[in-house]
């Protein structure tokens, strides 16, 4: 068996991040793998979520683990998602987020409140899960990712605008 590895996680503006992913055909051992080395490096970032294409495989493969985020302790443990898609939402919520794949910008943004998810895990059984509070936030978050979209991109056009700044002084300054 293939050791479990860190991967590199891509940053915006990667090509890999802007496009919508490919739904996955079977869930084989090529799969399992690439899920180890995603929550290897989730944990690792550390984070509470990562999306496929952050490693660059453009898969519809997403990992959550909120874990000692969220207030109770571990109410949740790991969540695979392979092919996941919004069922339903419900309710609106504004908070504060980050995103691996833009380390140095957070932002408040818009999202449903609870959302219902189906999605297949990483034995290939299709599941469905209701979530509200951190969990929802991360499952839209990540399956956003998996149609090529990132936070900002849910921002008003002000707000847009002051992230392709700081972007612009961030690729300035590492360049
Ligand atoms: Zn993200």
């Amino acid at each position: 068996m293939k050791p479990m590895a860190v991967r590199e996680i891509k940053k915006y503006p990667d090509p890999v991040l802007l496009k919508k992913t490919v739904p996955v055909e079977a869930v084989d051992e090529s799969i399992c793998s690439l899920i180890d080395d995603m929550v290897e490096t989730m944990h690792a970032a550390p984070g509470v979520g990562l999306a496929a294409n952050q490693v660059g495989v453009p898969l519809q493969v997403a990992v959550i683990d909120i874990s000692g985020r969220e207030e109770g302790g571990s109410r949740q443990s790991l969540v695979v998602l392979i092919n996941p898609e919004i069922l339903s939402r419900e309710g609106t919520v504004v908070e504060e987020e980050g995103c691996l794949s833009l380390p140095d910008f957070t932002e408040k943004v818009k999202r449903s409140a609870r959302v219902r998810v189906r999605a297949r895990d990483r034995k290939g059984n299709h599941f469905e899960m209701e979530a509200d509070g951190l969990m929802a936030k991360a499952l839209q978050h990540e399956i956003d990712h998996l149609n090529g979209l990132l936070f900002v991109d849910r921002l008003s056009p002000l707000k847009k605008n002051i992230f392709r700044r700081k972007l612009k002084k961030t690729l300035a300054e590492s360049a």
